[in-house]
């Protein structure tokens, strides 16, 4: 056991704070990594608020981590020391469900353990995430990271990219498909970025004026504010696909009218409550809606590669680990552009 310094959450409506937590010894198939960088996800602030319930306090978010090896266990194979790395949004699974064996880890059937707030495999221990100094994780559930790309961009990559990225590829999003993409923050200034890069022409769909010129440097054709309600209804029949990256509740059956026949709508947003959807939103136009989650651990190495050989990671604002409850309210203003990335150096 090694006492590490973290931030967590101790309660839904208190600041973040300073904390201090243990890190088991590596295993034989553990990899111990000291952390660089920790993305700063909607989903952290979703559990350290508690607004998906069933948040255990204190809590230690983080599931977008960068950072060196610095020491693993006998039977590790594929890492050493001073290895650069990334840890995504999930630690383990079972490894033997079908789904694990499809390398669909994230859909393991037997419950697969997240990287923060979830029980591990034991089913007892509580799993902390990345606003901390180090991690232990197994040896599968590390990632390669190219240090081709800088560092600290690359750490969103481990959840917001490989959320965008593995919903692109399973539709089988490509050249001259209209896509649209619902909300510019984290997962939307990805999705843009990944999405033009396979050719699909890309509009914006933000409630924020301020981000239209962003939205074409990052690769969008069109730009369309949606809290217009003429020119949500211009737009009605556009899209083949929309993802829908919106953290809070809203109205779904507003943009199911601006898919296409046979349109798919793709929602990783993951809003708190339930939502009512018109069924002749759906029957009108054969058009599907659809969730996805992540991405598997070998689909997540595939995108890391994809964006190490296309020059894509995301656009940051680095902060200091003090920074993170400031951070926090920014990112639910709409306010970031487009992630919080803390370095953690800040921390030791
Ligand atoms: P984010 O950076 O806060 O971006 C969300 C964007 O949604 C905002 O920038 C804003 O864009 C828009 N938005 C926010 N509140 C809104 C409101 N009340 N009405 C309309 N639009 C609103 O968040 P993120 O990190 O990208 O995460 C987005 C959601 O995805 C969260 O719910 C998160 O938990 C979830 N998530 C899911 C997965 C998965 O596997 N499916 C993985 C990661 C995260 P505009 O200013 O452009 O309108
Ligand atoms: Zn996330
Ligand atoms: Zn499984």
């Amino acid at each position: 056991m090694k006492a590490v310094k973290a931030y967590a959450a101790k309660s839904a409506d208190t600041p973040l704070e300073p904390w201090q937590l243990d890190r088991r010894e590596p295993g034989p198939t553990d990899v111990e990594i000291e952390i660089l960088y920790s993305g700063v996800c909607h989903s952290d602030i979703h559990t350290a608020r508690n607004e998906w319930k069933g948040t255990v306090y204190p809590a230690v978010p983080g599931h977008e981590i960068v950072g060196k090896v610095t020491r693993v266990g006998e039977s590790v194979t594929r890492f050493k020391a001073g290895d650069t790395v990334g840890v995504g949004c999930f630690v383990d699974s079972c490894r033997h469900c079908r789904n694990c064996n499809d390398d669909l880890e994230q859909y393991c059937e037997n419950g697969h353990t997240q990287t923060y707030n979830s029980l591990s495999q034991d089913r007892k221990t509580i799993t902390y995430g990345g606003y901390s100094t180090h991690i232990v994780v197994t040896e599968h559930f590390v990632l390669n990271v190219s240090d081709k790309l800088p560092l600290a961009n690359v750490a969103p990559l481990l959840c917001a990219g490989i959320t965008t990225y593995s919903p692109l590829k399973h539709w089988n999003v490509k050249k001259g498909d209209k896509l649209a993409v619902l909300g510019l923050g984290g997962l939307g200034h990805m999705a843009v970025k990944l999405a033009s890069s396979m050719g699909a022409e890309v509009t914006v769909l933000s409630r924020s004026k301020g981000k239209e010129a962003d939205a074409q440097r990052l690769g969008a054709k069109y730009f369309q504010l949606t809290t217009d309600p003429e020119n949500m209804k211009s737009m009605a029949g556009s899209f083949n696909y929309i993802i829908d990256t919106v953290s809070a509740d809203h109205d779904y059956n507003e943009y199911l009218a601006l898919l296409r026949t046979n349109g798919v709508m793709i929602l990783l947003g993951a809003p708190p409550n339930p939502a009512d959807v018109s069924a002749f939103q759906l029957i009108g136009g054969r058009r599907s809606l659809v969730g996805s989650l992540v991405g598997g651990i070998k689909e997540t190495q595939e995108m890391l590669n994809y964006c190490a050989e296309h020059n894509i990671s995301s656009d940051i604002e680095l902060i200091s680990m003090d920074q993170i409850n400031e951070a926090y309210e920014r990112t639910l203003a709409g306010d970031v552009k487009y992630r919080f990335v803390i370095d953690m150096k800040s921390l030791k």
